[in-house]
């Protein structure tokens, strides 16, 4: 299969590159069995020194790479360069605190000389990764688990070749022995038979429920460990206490995050009906005001969506909606005669059975409801089958000690926009899958927390402080 790089702001095919054969695969997967057997053994400070480098690489490379995703998946060149600092922030938090969240692990109730947890790597780990965060999503997998003493192999999304080469690139600028990351150029069908490898040891994927079923089956059937970040719907709830103004700008930039690409975009705006007619007066009009266009130039809010795939299935869901009775209050329908741009949208009244109740919008399309009161507000929030990120919008404590207690998400941000951050877990429950990444609970995803039990001869010698 060749493998396309194709500028959704031009439609233009910007390089093509032929699939790894079997053999390249083989010896790729040869290379990462044995630098794990070294790079598992080398000092954690060693490896906190190559992510420090890796940083410093990001950052001096930043403009090249961000070009590189604008060009490839439409993200606003303004964002793109966020995403590669970020990327090196991870790099970073990681370096400084990755010793600390694998030290040994004291247990309760007895002798810390006597029983404890130690964290080891697990080995050679598939990471599956989708295109609309292209370096952020790589980075928060393989910054913890390279630190970790893991390497890393990276299948990425079919449409961002060119990152994917860039990521390996990277990662060897900086020193990393090579194995230690490295691309697989290789289609989703032959994802299965990779995860059958005895060396692959563990799996992640961040991308749809039906990936996410896929690689869970394979590793299942293996008996592979995975963490699943899988899509999302998330709720952004605002109640009359809500400081409107901030909840209008902040919701508008929620749902556009991205061109409207982003698992923990907010998708469903669910408004107390005392304060529903303000806030989407001026949530509409906002949104209708965006500048949609070239996503290279500084002045655009929203760039064109990835792929025309993503397009035409945003169009058929906010179409269907429509014709199931939904009422379109912006938008619905395609920007510009080149690229697939989509105008940003607001849709209400949505009933039940319309594809944007209960399917993900993955592009610039907003879903208002109008709630009677919290409890009403909590129902339509939970009546989803994913639950990544929500955000509630309340002065009052009773209400968000009930939200944040009773919304069915990995996350719940008060009074902000949900976001993701190396220094917190990040995850969902339901069909956004499990596990966590980043903080102390991602680097502990992939290690075995391995118990230590030692005779008495032996105490004191073998434990490191927590
Ligand atoms: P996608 O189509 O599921 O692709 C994600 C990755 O999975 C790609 O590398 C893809 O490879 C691979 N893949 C697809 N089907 C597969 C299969 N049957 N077996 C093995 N691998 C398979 O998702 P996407 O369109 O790239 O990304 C958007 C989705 O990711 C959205 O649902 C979004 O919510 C989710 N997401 C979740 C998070 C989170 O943290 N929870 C973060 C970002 C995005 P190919 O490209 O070669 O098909």
């Amino acid at each position: 299969m060749t493998i396309r790089s194709i500028n959704p702001t031009t439609e233009e095919t910007m390089a093509t590159f032929e699939e790894h054969s079997e053999g390249e695969v083989e010896s790729r997967l040869a290379r990462a069995w044995s630098t794990f057997r070294t790079w598992r053994n080398t000092d954690i400070a060693v490896r906190a020194t190559a992510l420090n480098r890796l940083a410093d690489v990001l950052v001096s490379e930043r403009a090249r790479h961000a070009r590189t995703m604008t060009e490839e998946m439409g993200k606003t060149f303004a964002s793109a360069l966020a995403e590669v600092d970020k990327c090196a922030l991870c790099c970073r938090h990681y370096a400084e605190h990755g010793a600390t969240y694998l030290a040994d692990r004291a247990l309760l109730g007895e002798p810390r000389d006597r029983a404890f947890v130690r964290h080891l790597p697990l080995g050679p780990v598939l990471a599956v990764m989708p295109w609309n965060f292209p370096f952020w999503q790589v980075f928060r997998f393989a910054a913890p688990a390279l630190m970790a003493g893991n390497v890393g192999l990276l299948k990425h999304a079919s449409n961002v070749p060119r990152c994917a080469l860039a990521l390996e690139a990277l990662f060897a600028s900086a020193g990393f022995p090579a194995g230690c990351f490295a691309t697989l150029l290789i289609g989703s069908a032959r994802v299965a038979a990779v995860i059958d490898d005895s060396r692959i040891r563990a799996v992640t994927l961040t991308g749809s429920e039906g990936a996410g079923v896929s690689v869970g089956t394979a590793a299942g059937r293996n008996l592979k460990k995975t963490v699943l970040e899988l899509g999302g719907s998330d709720p952004f709830v605002v109640m009359p206490s809500a400081d409107l103004d901030s909840a209008v700008r902040t919701a508008v930039a929620a749902r556009t995050i991205n061109n409207g690409q982003s698992c923990i975009a907010a998708k469903r705006f669910i408004v107390h009906r005392d304060v529903y007619r303000r806030f989407q007066d001026a949530f509409v009009a906002d949104l209708a005001r965006l500048r949609v266009g070239d996503p290279m130039l500084e002045h655009t809010d929203v760039g064109p969506l990835a792929t025309r795939d993503g397009l035409d299935t945003l169009e058929r869901q906010v179409a269907d909606s429509i014709a199931a009775g939904a009422k379109l209050l912006t938008g619905g329908k395609r920007a510009g005669t080149r690229g697939w741009f989509y105008a940003p949208s607001a849709v209400s009244d949505i009933p039940r059975n319309a594809p944007v109740y209960r399917e993900e919008v993955f592009g610039p399309v907003a879903l208002l409801f109008e709630a009677r009161d919290i409890d009403h507000a909590i129902a339509l929030a939970n009546d989803s089958p994913y639950g990544l990120g929500s955000s509630v919008w309340t002065q009052v404590d009773d209400e968000q000690r009930r939200f944040i207690d009773e919304l069915e998400a990995g996350q719940t941000f008060v009074n902000g926009m949900v976001v993701s951050d190396p220094r917190r877990p990040f995850g969902g429950v339901k069909r956004s899958g499990y596990g966590r990444e980043l903080a102390d609970l991602g680097i502990r995803e992939f290690v075995n927390q391995k118990t230590i039990v030692l005779t008495d001869g032996q105490r004191a010698t073998q434990a490191t402080t927590e």
